[in-house]
């Protein structure tokens, strides 16, 4: 079981339809990385989901957030900041476990899911 860190509890990154929690530690681990360095509160749209939740919600089929291997975030910076933000962190060794992060219009999704060939996209 995840533990809290300074700014998020675990329960944050729970599944929405209520069924659970298989959040890894490494998410909420860099979700602070990169809360810290943004300065700002920094919300948990998404974070693990059970596989029926993930297709309701349009997620991909074998999304890392159903391993519980990835978060969606925003904060009011939006999301260009983010994605800058954590390409920089990424760069500085501050987010070893990162594997991936793609920019959508209102946030970012981060995952340590395992490396793909392209690592930023958006
Ligand atoms: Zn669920
Ligand atoms: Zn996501």
């Amino acid at each position: 079981m995840a533990e809290d860190t300074k700014n998020f509890k675990v329960a944050e990154f729970a599944c929405k339809c209520g069924c659970g929690n298989k959040i890894d530690q490494r998410v909420l681990d860099m979700a602070q990385t990169i809360r810290e360095a943004l300065g700002v509160p920094v919300r948990v749209n998404s974070g693990y989901r059970c596989a029926q939740h993930n297709a309701k919600v349009g997620g991909v089929k074998g999304s890392k957030h159903v391993l519980g291997l990835a978060a969606d975030l925003s904060c009011s910076l939006g999301s260009q900041k983010m994605f800058d933000t954590v390409k920089q962190l990424k760069a500085d060794g501050k987010l070893p476990d990162l594997d991936y992060c793609k920019k959508y219009r209102s946030w970012i999704h981060i995952d340590c899911g395992g490396k793909r060939r392209n690592m930023w996209e958006g």
